[in-house]
């Protein structure tokens, strides 16, 4: 089962990526979001040029050949692109045992809980406060995960007493009931992370993600030694070497991988395996309503050591329009917990009106010729 042709159906948003085979074999990914037109090109450029010809069949070595043929040009975009490619060969791979991905994991139930997760920090406490309560009583969600901190913010909040009054706010308004997360995203020194973490184990909160800027591991532990709050994160990451590191020195309690930044499925259970033997849960990071989250479902629904949810970003179309229609069935969460399809592959269909908008390239392999 050889590789023939690989395409991309991108804008600035969204890349969307087909994989085929010499047997009639097809299968749709997505590569990172954002930046994807840029995205796209490094899927023909970086990563097509080697995939094509390969066994699909063979995901593991297709992963591995990409990332050693370009091992000058690794960084961030080459994994965004990987992904396009893996998740399309995870889609064939299901299709052909018949299975959904998370079955072919070794997953087998048919929902999994999610947390509602806010993407904003110019939203008042009391805006924020009111729209989780009214998507409590709407779909029934138990966790909730809001902003604190000023991103990458040197101890600043976003303005003066945020991060108080909102974790006051929404413990009073969503009830002692209820999970709350937060997420600093690198806003903090170690002292002051310690000190807010000190204050949000008053009120009880259960997740204190990315409390340092990410990339310096030794505060994030030494925050982590400090309080007995989970202290999460990893969303960044996508280096082997580094997440050893952060497992090992426990700069987490908590890891939390981005199947599209790690470059797919098979690098990210890598990451949940090398988690599992450390005894460490994972809760993925998927910020938003393009494939990711469905990605990170059926993996986190059949990992041994998957957190207590699944991330659920609560941005509509009004924030992010872009994720508007890109494929069907959406997503529909009800009783806190969203459903799951047994449909081989990823279970749905990429819409024709969105894929007719979108700029095409495709790359071919020369056998087809
Ligand atoms: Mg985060």
């Amino acid at each position: 089962m050889i590789i023939t042709s690989i395409e991309t159906f991108s804008n600035e948003y969204v890349a969307l990526v087909r994989v085929r085979t010499d047997e009639g074999d097809e299968g749709w990914g997505q590569a990172s979001p954002y930046n994807a037109d840029i995205t796209a090109q490094l899927v023909h450029r970086q990563v097509a040029c080697h995939a094509l010809g390969m066994d699909a069949s063979n995901i593991e070595a297709i992963t591995q050949t990409v990332i050693e043929r370009e091992h000058k040009f690794q960084g961030t975009y080459l994994y965004r692109a990987l992904c396009g490619v893996d998740t399309a060969l995870w889609d064939i791979r299901g299709k052909r045992a018949g299975k959904s991905v998370s079955a072919l994991l070794g997953g087998s139930v048919s929902s999994f809980p999610v947390y509602a997760s806010s993407m904003q920090r110019e939203i008042t406490p009391q805006q924020e406060a009111e729209r989780m309560l009214a998507l409590k009583e709407q779909f029934g969600y138990r966790s909730f995960k809001f902003r604190i901190a000023r991103e990458c913010g040197h101890d600043i909040d976003q303005w003066p007493g945020r991060t108080e009054e909102i974790v006051a706010l929404m413990r009073k308004k969503l009830g002692d009931e209820v999970n709350l997360m937060v997420d600093a995203n690198s806003g903090y020194s170690p002292e002051k992370a310690i000190e807010v973490g000190r204050m949000l184990t008053d009120y009880g909160i259960n997740h204190y993600e990315e409390p340092c800027p990410y990339w310096e591991l030794d505060w994030s532990r030494q925050v982590s030694d400090a309080l007995d709050i989970d202290i999460t994160g990893g969303e960044q990451d996508n280096n082997m070497i580094v997440w050893k590191q952060l497992i090992d020195t426990r700069a987490v309690d908590i890891v939390q991988p981005d199947i599209c930044y790690m470059g797919g499925i098979t690098r990210t259970l890598q990451v949940a395996e090398m988690a599992k033997q450390a005894g460490i849960p994972c809760t993925l990071h998927s910020a938003n309503l393009s494939l990711v989250t469905l990605f990170s479902i059926h993996f986190m629904a059949a990992i041994e050591n998957a957190g207590k949810y699944v991330e659920f970003s609560i941005e509509g179309l009004d924030y992010y329009p872009w994720q508007d229609r890109i494929f069907t069935p959406g997503y529909k969460i009800s009783g806190g917990e969203v459903s799951l399809s047994d449909k081989p592959g990823w279970g749905v269909e990429i819409n024709p009106e969105w894929m007719a908008l979108a700029d095409y390239q495709a790359s071919y392999h020369a056998s087809r010729f």
